[in-house]
């Protein structure tokens, strides 16, 4: 008997503005050809005042899932039927999944962060340093304190934001936990000096993104100390300048490289129910960053 021919794909996809620079795409797709999924991901420019009409759209035509970026990660809540338990303490979705028909929001930064974090560093019982209280700081800093972590000082510039992100810790987050947090709030408007308590140091700011290649943090290199882990959740470049310090002070690095693949690996994982292969990944994003 003939096979029968199927020219339908399944459709996933990535929802932000702006969009054009975002390389999910390369990785997502390779890790499809790699596993014979006839899939694609496509990256969609929505504005904001069109994201009701391109949720209403990716359920019209049947897509499996989608991820959502900047500005999306909060307002796409409403256009939801649930969250997972992470997503729902973050109040921030970015990996939306069709299950039986119901449209559940996840979170994936914290996780992929994690993820990549715990194949090389314990963080359970860890002293930890953030810089950031956006997006990507509350992600991650909900999931270290629901991985064990001791204490998490979050340092950041706008002294609201980052008191908003060390209160959600201190009471919602700490209702989560079985030993309690230690959280402090550092105010970041001039140079900072890691303590040596810390044991984990972590830019979740985006200072380092292309193209501002040379911005640096405001800290003390001299403070960072080999006993230091050190990670970075700039993508592009993944050698940042920060990583780049880091090596040279003698600390084991992660950059933000692992933190993408890794939570491209949950996604697909939501999406698709396999476990996607880390290397092509890596190696389709690095490609796209040589060239
Ligand atoms: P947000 O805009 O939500 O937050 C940005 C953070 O950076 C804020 O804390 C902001 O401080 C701080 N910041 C920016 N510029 C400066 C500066 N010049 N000096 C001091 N602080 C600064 O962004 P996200 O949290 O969503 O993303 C942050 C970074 O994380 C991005 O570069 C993104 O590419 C990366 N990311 C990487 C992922 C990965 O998988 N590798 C996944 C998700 C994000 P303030 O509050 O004062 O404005």
């Amino acid at each position: 008997m003939e096979a029968i021919l199927n020219f339908k794909q399944e459709l996933t996809g990535a929802f932000g503005q702006p969009i054009a620079e975002n390389p999910t795409q390369a990785m997502i797709e390779a890790a499809y050809r790699h596993h014979k999924l006839d899939w694609r991901y496509l990256t969609i420019e929505v504005a904001p005042e069109g994201l009701a009409d391109a949720v209403a759209g990716a359920k019209a035509m049947g897509f499996v899932g989608f991820n959502c970026t900047i500005p999306h990660k909060v307002s796409v809540i409403p256009y939801l039927d649930g969250l997972g338990d992470s997503a729902a303490l973050m109040g921030a979705v970015n990996c939306v999944v069709c299950r039986e028909g119901k449209w559940i929001g996840e979170n994936t930064d914290g996780k992929g962060f994690l993820e990549s974090l715990c194949r090389r560093f314990d963080p359970k019982g860890k002293r930890v340093v953030i810089f950031g209280a956006g997006g990507a700081a509350r992600a991650i800093s909900v999931e270290l304190a629901l991985a064990g972590v001791k204490g998490i000082t979050i340092v950041n510039r706008t002294a609201a934001r980052g008191q908003e992100l060390a209160d959600l810790l201190a009471t919602k987050v700490n209702d989560c936990v079985e030993v309690e947090l230690e959280i402090e709030f550092i105010h970041w408007p001039k140079e900072y000096a890691v303590p040596a308590h810390a044991e984990l140091v972590i830019n979740a700011t985006s200072i380092g993104l292309f193209p501002q290649l040379d911005a640096t943090l405001p800290i003390s290199n001299e403070s960072i100390a080999p006993h230091m882990f050190v990670a970075d959740v700039i993508p592009n470049p993944p050698q940042t300048l920060f990583v780049k310090t880091a090596r040279n002070r003698g600390c084991e690095v992660i950059d933000g490289l692992e933190m993408l693949v890794a939570q491209g690996v949950i996604g697909i994982r939501h999406w698709a129910g396999i476990d996607a292969d880390t290397v092509v990944m890596r190696q389709a994003l690095e490609s796209v960053f040589k060239s």
